[in-house]
């Protein structure tokens, strides 16, 4: 049975906490865990308050968004990749934030933005977030040829780059503030695919209420549980979330949903834990 993983990308300042302890509320209400992925520089400006609103849930899983956002991998409207030294702190010093402010490890990374092809490709890449500590990365966000939304891919580990270790743990759907038209530098219209793979998912416009929002969650939901995904999760920004729908209406209905057809919620985490204990022999 298909799992539901909530799961946020916490990133800027002061606006992405105020929603978290919206969406603290509403996960208490339903009884749900979740996964932040949280950027380190945010932490050294507000750890003390993300420690209080998050650090005291044991059901919230807090992991990586990188140091401080920068892109890993070339992106077509994201930016550049920077030179290898940059990267590494990206990684290794993101996640130090994380086990400094939280006390407690953190295997789970997703690089900012994501990428249309994982980390494949990028041996070096790979081999970085490995040594780094990380157990597994998020990073496929995209669907082909890095348009939205990204299709239901399922988890895979990196065993054919000779890390069987490290996992690929992708997430589902729009990134939220694009089908809000949130993101004033990237036109939306530019990154949806045609012909679509899964065309009933793209609306004609940007949305505009969080019913249309649920709307459009339902389909990922529905489908990921007729293709029998292990889980499905989408992408979100705390940010955005508030910034559209300050009353938390789309979280609470798509959490409903997820009650009324039965799906167990989850953390990336307590999922990455699951794959492992089915690959041993
Ligand atoms: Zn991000």
């Amino acid at each position: 049975m298909t799992r539901y993983i909530a799961a946020y990308d916490t990133e800027k300042a002061g606006d992405c906490l105020a929603t978290c302890h919206k969406i603290r509320t509403v996960h208490e209400q339903f009884d749900f865990p979740g996964t932040f992925f949280i950027v380190g520089k945010r932490l050294e400006e507000e750890g003390a308050e993300y420690r209080a609103v998050l650090g005291d849930v044991p059901s919230f899983e807090i992991a990586s968004h990188t140091y401080s956002h920068i892109i890993l991998r070339d992106h077509p409207f994201c930016g550049n990749t920077p030179d290898n030294m940059t990267r590494q702190r990206e990684l290794v010093l993101g996640k130090e934030r994380i086990e400094q402010t939280f006390q407690r490890p953190c295997p789970g990374l997703r690089p900012g933005c994501g990428f249309a092809n994982a980390l494949r490709g990028d041996p070096w890449l790979v081999e970085t977030v490995a040594s780094a500590g990380f157990g597994y990365v998020s990073s496929l966000l995209w669907g082909p040829e890095t348009t939205v939304p990204a299709l239901l891919e399922k988890p895979f580990s990196y065993a054919e780059e000779g890390y069987p270790d490290l996992w690929e743990l992708p997430g589902h759907g729009w990134h939220e503030n694009l089908l809000k038209a949130h993101n004033l530098t990237v036109n939306v219209r530019r990154i949806v695919a045609w012909p679509s793979p899964f065309p009933e998912a793209v609306p004609l416009r940007p949305i505009h209420t969080p019913e249309e929002e649920f709307a459009v969650n339902k389909l990922f939901i529905d489908r990921a549980i007729e293709l029998d995904l292990p889980y499905v999760s989408l992408i979100w920004h705390p940010w955005s979330l508030g910034r559209f729908d300050p009353e938390m209406r789309m979280l609470k209905l798509t959490f409903a949903y997820v009650r009324e057809r039965g799906l167990e919620a989850t953390t990336y985490e307590a999922e990455w834990r699951r794959m492992m204990q089915l690959q041993q022999p």
